[in-house]
């Protein structure tokens, strides 16, 4: 029998990012034990990393705003495939979840008269993002941890022990999640730095374990976004939808080839920044697609003038949604306008001074004098796209987080829905908050519902342990270090922000010979930190999530959001209510079609029907008041 470390938990929450920690807030305050578990140190999540800002349409930086606009503006943002449910409820509820960290104790920027400052995005009608600078992220983080200090420290009063309701298992990766027949039991995994494993018996678990960008090899994500709540899931029989939709940040660093990937906040255009090609122009004049004519300014006049009145200006082009941005700069680089290394140009220097530049931006500032050597107030920044976000995740039920499977819960990047076929910026840390909370009551409900607590299986304990120490039993002929390289180098070149069946479909192949290679992956040494070992242990899931976004994008014969085929250019309405459920399927994954619940009609007359009819089919908008006029 394995030696493995056993504790019991109402709930365990895997991941300590945004998500996560809302999630632990909200269970311990419904009175129920918590472990939040994570693989990276307690405070070094994603989330920590988020620069721009959180949206909430509270309307202080313009009255006009309100959660029926921020609505529409998701909605448009993910092209209408969004689960309506969830953008209803995360529209209506993120000012609220902003204002409650306040009274965790966060500070935001503020307008002159005190109120929290909001910022400019893409996609979003008005100023809408609360911010502390460019490190907002960090605000949220430092502010829920704090929480959960204060509320141990009630504990502590009450039962003489801190950790009495809640406890961090920090550098601790879950490996398996366990059932009892069709419930979760447990969730089984290692600590880091021992390699020793650790079995939490609950009935709950909620994941929050983040995204899957490093499948990619240009990405914004650092190393512990390996797609692992995704598989976890998939694994526990849960369903994954939305798969092929994976966003490109328009704007990652891309020189030197060391620190191609990091992220250069939108809120650089936000605040003022316009992409140029090397011809000085300012392409993005030239990329309004038809569903936005009429939306965006069609002057550089215009679009500086909306700076300072949008009530009296079209906002500028340079704030498209992510996916336009990123297509854009695409097309100016294989046209052979873009910047000495493969980007286009970012310029803020030219636009405001460089006290203010360093006010408002001042990771940007520092990012890149640090590892570029450019300074941004005199110079112009050289960007590019990079694999920041996937917006497929975890199915789950928009009021209570629940998957599919009882017990299981999923909130943040995870999961899946929300945003359609792409994110808005902003829109993510928002969701953490909205649907955090929403998981973590969820969680609790379903705790409190029960009469019989599930029971973990020793076989399953000593199954999930066999599969962690695989890697040891094997000759290290092929190691985890190379299948990465190559799943990451598949994934960018044949899956990446332009795809073709063709390549989509020889990507599938090398997958399935990098699956096999990663089952025979040995690694040497001792369980005693050993990174090898960890990457052969997230190559399965890194792999089993490359083939989700892979067959999904392969089926999707349309192009929408984050998901562009060259072969299939247009976005095809019959397409738009669609969405491909991944399971599951033996080693591998189906993916199957499913129709999605038709908007709810009071949410559809909140869209004039002339743009309702450029995504929509005849029948689905024949209600429309207007149509019916
Ligand atoms: P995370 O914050 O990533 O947390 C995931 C957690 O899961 C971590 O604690 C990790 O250790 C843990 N974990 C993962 N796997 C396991 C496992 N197997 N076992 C145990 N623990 C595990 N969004 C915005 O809205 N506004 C912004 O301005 C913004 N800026 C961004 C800037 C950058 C550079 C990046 C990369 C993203 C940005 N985003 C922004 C996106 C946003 O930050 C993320 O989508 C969001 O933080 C994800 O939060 P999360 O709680 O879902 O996951």
């Amino acid at each position: 029998m394995t030696e493995v470390e056993r504790l019991n938990y109402d709930v365990v929450v895997i991941g300590a990012g945004g998500a996560g920690l809302r999630a632990v807030i909200e269970a311990r305050e419904r009175g129920l034990s918590v472990a939040v578990v994570c693989k990276s140190l307690f405070g070094k999540a994603h989330t920590v990393m988020a620069e721009g800002g959180c949206a909430a349409s509270m309307g202080n930086a313009n009255a006009n705003d309100n959660w029926q606009v921020h609505f529409r503006d998701t909605m448009r943002g993910g092209k209408f495939l969004n689960n309506w449910r969830m953008a209803e409820l995360h529209a209506k509820e993120a000012p609220d979840r902003v204002w409650e960290l306040e009274t965790y104790g966060a500070l935001f920027d503020r307008t002159k008269d005190g109120r929290i400052s909001q910022r400019n995005f893409g996609g979003h009608t008005y100023p809408r993002l609360a911010h502390v600078g460019d490190r907002t992220g960090l605000e949220l983080i430092r502010t829920m941890q704090q929480k959960i200090v204060s509320l141990q420290q009630e504990d502590f009063a009450k039962y003489g022990d801190y950790e009495a309701r809640v406890k961090v298992f920090a550098e601790c990766t879950v490996t398996e999640l366990l059932k009892d027949g069709d419930r979760i039991s447990g969730a089984f995994g290692y600590w880091r730095e021992s390699g020793r494993f650790i079995l939490f018996e609950t009935p709950a678990v909620v994941l929050a374990t983040g995204g899957i960008g490093k499948s990619f090899k240009v990405t914004s994500n650092s190393w512990e976004y390996t797609g692992d709540g995704h598989a976890l899931a998939l694994r526990a029989g849960a369903n994954l939808i939305n798969m092929e939709f994976v966003q490109f940040h328009p704007t990652g660093m891309v020189w030197p080839p060391s620190v191609k990937g990091i992220l250069v906040t939108e809120g650089v255009r936000g605040d003022g920044g316009v992409l140029k090609n090397s011809d000085g122009n300012r392409f993005m004049f030239e990329y309004v697609p038809d569903v936005f004519k009429g939306q965006y300014a069609d002057s550089e006049e215009e679009a500086d003038r909306w700076y300072a009145d949008a009530d009296n200006n079209r906002r500028t082009p340079d704030l498209l949604p992510r996916d336009e941005v990123a297509r854009a700069i695409n097309s100016e680089v294989k046209e052979g306008r873009g910047s000495p290394h493969g980007g286009v140009f970012l310029d803020i220097a030219s636009r405001m001074p460089a006290e203010e530049i360093r006010r408002r931006l001042p990771s940007m500032h520092h990012q890149f004098k640090e590892l570029a050597d450019v300074d941004i107030t005199k110079e112009p920044m050289e960007v590019g796209p990079t694999c920041h976000y996937v917006m497929g995740g975890i199915e789950v039920d928009p009021d209570s987080a629940s998957s599919t499977v009882q017990g299981l819960f999923a909130a943040g990047e995870c999961s899946g829905g929300m945003h359609g076929s792409n994110r808005l910026g902003g829109n993510s840390l928002s969701d953490l908050l909205v649907f955090g909370r929403r998981a973590g009551l969820g969680a609790a409900d379903y705790v409190d519902s029960l009469e019989k607590r599930p029971e973990v299986s020793q076989s399953d304990v000593d199954n999930a342990a066999k599969v962690a120490l695989a890697p040891f039993e094997r000759d290290p002929v092929r190691n985890p270090y190379t299948v990465h390289a190559e799943l990451q180098q598949t994934m960018n070149d044949l899956v990446g922000i332009i795809r073709k069946a063709e390549e989509m479909s020889s990507a599938l192949e090398r997958l399935g010979e990098l699956k096999e290679q990663a089952a025979v992956v040995g690694v040497e040494g001792h369980r005693q930190f050993n990174p090898g070992w960890h990457l052969a242990l997230d190559l399965r899931n890194m792999l089993l999530v490359s083939e989700c976004v892979a067959k999904a994008a392969l089926q999707r014969t349309e192009s929408r959001g984050g998901h562009t085929r060259d072969d299939f250019p247009k976005m095809d309405s019959k397409w738009r209510n669609t969405l491909l459920v991944c399971a599951a399927d033996g080693d591998g994954v189906s993916v199957t079609p499913k129709e999605q619940l038709q908007l709810r009609q009071d949410l559809l007359e909140l869209f004039e029907v002339t743009e309702l009819e450029k995504y929509y089919t005849e029948p689905e908008i024949a209600t429309h008041p207007e149509r019916k006029a």
